[in-house]
């Protein structure tokens, strides 16, 4: 499949909707390629002359909040295994919480690289905010909003670079 991005996170930060607006322009291949397996979506992106896979995990189906603990943690583990970079994405109106200090260390450990993304960053005012995600100790922190599609440019130029 060539090179991987893995979208990695908790529930509701906005991995999918920053996978549709990836994968946009190849829809028919998406709908091709997706239900895979239930918890996984890939599709086809391509930033300047780079063409990739993208994989949107989430979906969980999960009756207790452990369980959707150890759903998580595994796809986080299956990315680290697979992908050629992974973009962890957390929300910058809920700021951090345990589950996403939990999927840090899991990411700290491993050897591909990561790219933190500080999504809903829908205004400036929200920018600073985006500065608390440096405790991660994954170094630099990409703010970005996948609503409107701001900062997914500067975000994409460095992940091709690991390419
Ligand atoms: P996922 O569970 O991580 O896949 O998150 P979704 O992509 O399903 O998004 C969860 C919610 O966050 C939805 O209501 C989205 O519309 C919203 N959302 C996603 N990206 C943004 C964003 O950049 N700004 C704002 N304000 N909301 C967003
Ligand atoms: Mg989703």
């Amino acid at each position: 499949m060539g090179n991987i991005v893995a979208i990695v996170g908790r529930p509701n930060v906005g991995k999918s909707t920053l996978y549709n607006r990836l994968t946009e322009t190849r829809k028919a291949i998406v709908d091709d390629m997706s239900g895979v397996t239930r918890d996984r979506h890939y599709g086809l992106a391509e930033w300047t002359d780079k063409t990739f896979t993208v994989i949107d995990t989430g979906g969980y189906v999960a009756n207790s909040e452990d369980i959707f603990e150890i759903a998580i943690r595994e796809q986080v583990l299956i990315a680290i295994e697979e992908a050629t970079a992974i973009i962890f994405m957390v929300d910058v109106t809920t700021g951090i919480t345990d589950l996403d200090d939990d999927i840090a260390g899991i990411l700290r450990r491993s050897k591909k690289p990561v790219f933190v993304t500080a999504n809903k960053v829908d205004n400036n005012m929200l920018l600073a905010e985006a500065a608390q995600f440096y405790s991660f100790g994954l170094g630099e922190i990409y703010s970005l909003s996948s609503m409107t599609g701001s900062g997914t440019g500067e975000l994409l130029d460095d992940v091709i670079k690991t390419f």
